[in-house]
């Protein structure tokens, strides 16, 4: 597995777990040092338990070698990053890898998987590295099989998928993951290899377009005096829509649905297909982090010299990643606007101060983050922020400023307590 982080590392893990000999191969020796003793270098619910065993069972193997272990692998998984280029996925580490595994293939036969989401198109670009650099002798095939992990729920996605995507032009490479697979107990969807690389791009841009979908319709209900909760009961028991996956609030984000719709948008541009859906929802999308700080703005008159409470800085729960973070997009934008800036969250703190620096001032906890602010905005949804002791907050705050970017509060009862409520689409 070359790459051991969210997706890496998870899929590694999960697959010696089930009884393969797996090597995770990083670049960085301090974090593979770590990881040969259990230490994991992201937060993933139930991941380091299942690193822990199977690092002592000797089934999980962390290296920063690659000729430890490709000459030795039946299957090489590339799950490298793909961060946002300048005209779409920047490909460089996949690439990097494809030639690092090149150089070290086994003469014989080797599957190479790009788990990675790549552009279609890169199965092919990852096929004439490995021809280039490949020693006499080393035969392969390229597959496509995309990852579809949410982080925060990484361990419980990849034990249970919905289902394996195998794209293939190859019988035996198909017959081999078919195999490997298997034990998870799920559908498994066999198509080719362009196929298997548009599927990922499709899964993420709809979903994406779901929320930019009810967040535009969440605008409209401010303006109408709709409710949007309404609104969601409404539409969704209709049996074509569903009453999941509606997170209204200040967007997208994370470190997949962006880049992915960008790149999208950049794929669709470049065969030709410029007034295309994704460039629009990837723009609505960007503004939605000032669209928030304005509403804030104006219901304080200005944020000058304000302070205003964030709780949440990575984009969803259960997660340390702060790549593609929608708070940390909002608190930008509330500096921009002249507001000084307190901010808590109880996992991606230290990556957010990375990133920030000491623009925000950090607290440990939502009490002590309210003593004095003018206002307190939420914006991810941790548990323990819907449950938190309104009438205490409103009594350490300054000002009385509440807005409920995800409506995890009754509006009812907030107002009763004397907060000006700011939800969203309500
Ligand atoms: P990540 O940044 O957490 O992990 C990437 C890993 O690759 C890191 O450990 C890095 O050190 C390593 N790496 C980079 N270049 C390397 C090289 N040449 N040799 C060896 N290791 C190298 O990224 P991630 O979140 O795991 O995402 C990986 C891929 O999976 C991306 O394409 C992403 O879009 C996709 N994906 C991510 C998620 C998610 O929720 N994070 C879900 C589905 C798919």
């Amino acid at each position: 597995m070359i790459g051991a982080g969210y997706v890496g590392l998870t899929s590694g893990a999960v697959f010696a777990d089930l009884g393969n000999t797996v090597w995770v191969v990083r670049r960085d020796a301090g974090k593979i040092e770590k990881l040969k003793k259990g230490i994991i270098p992201i937060h993933e619910p139930g991941l380091a338990a299942i690193v822990k065993r199977n690092v002592k069972a000797g089934r999980l193997i962390p290296t920063t070698k690659y000729e430890e272990c490709v000459p030795f692998a039946d299957v090489v998984f590339i799950a490298v990053g793909t961060p946002d280029g300048k005209n779409g996925a920047d490909l460089t580490q996949v690439y990097t890898a494809a030639a690092e595994i090149a150089r070290n293939l086994k003469s014989g036969y080797t599957v190479v998987v790009d788990k990675s989401t790549v552009p279609p198109g890169t199965a092919d670009e990852v096929t004439a590295i490995l021809n280039k650099y490949k020693k006499k002798g080393a035969k392969f095939d390229v597959v496509s099989s995309p990852e579809f992990l949410r982080q925060g729920n990484a361990v419980e996605d990849t034990t249970k998928p919905n289902r394996v995507v195998i794209g293939s032009a190859s019988k035996k490479a198909t017959v081999l993951l078919v195999k490997l697979h298997t034990p998870l107990k799920c559908p498994i969807v066999i198509t080719n290899v362009r196929s298997a690389e548009v599927i990922k791009y499709t899964a993420n841009a709809y979903l994406s377009m779901r929320i930019g979908f009810i967040d535009q319709i969440a605008n409209l209900c401010e303006k109408m005096g709709a409710d949007i909760n309404d609104i969601i009961r409404g539409i969704g028991l209709d049996k074509r829509i569903g009453l999941h996956y509606w997170w209204v609030g200040m967007g997208y984000g994370g470190y997949c649905f962006p880049k992915d719709v960008k790149a999208l948008a950049a794929l669709f541009d470049k065969v030709g297909e410029r007034d295309n859906l994704f460039r629009k929802l990837d723009q609505l999308n960007d503004d939605r982090a000032e669209r928030f700080a304005k509403k804030t703005e104006k219901a304080l008159g200005s944020l000058k010299g304000k302070t205003i409470g964030v709780l949440g800085l990575s984009s969803r729960p259960d997660t340390d990643d702060i790549r593609g973070s929608v708070p940390v997009n909002f608190i930008r934008e509330l500096l921009k606007l002249g507001a000084k800036v307190r901010a808590h969250d109880p996992m991606a703190q230290e990556n957010a101060r990375r990133e920030m620096g000491d623009t925000v001032a950090y607290f440990p906890d939502p009490y002590s983050l309210a003593k004095g602010v003018d206002g307190l905005c939420v914006v991810t949804e941790w548990p323990h922020f819907k449950k938190l002791d309104l009438t205490k907050i409103r009594k350490l705050m300054k000002g009385k400023l509440l807005l409920d970017s995800k409506n995890v509060y009754s509006p009812e009862r907030v107002r009763k307590l004397g907060f000006t409520y700011l939800p969203t689409g309500r």
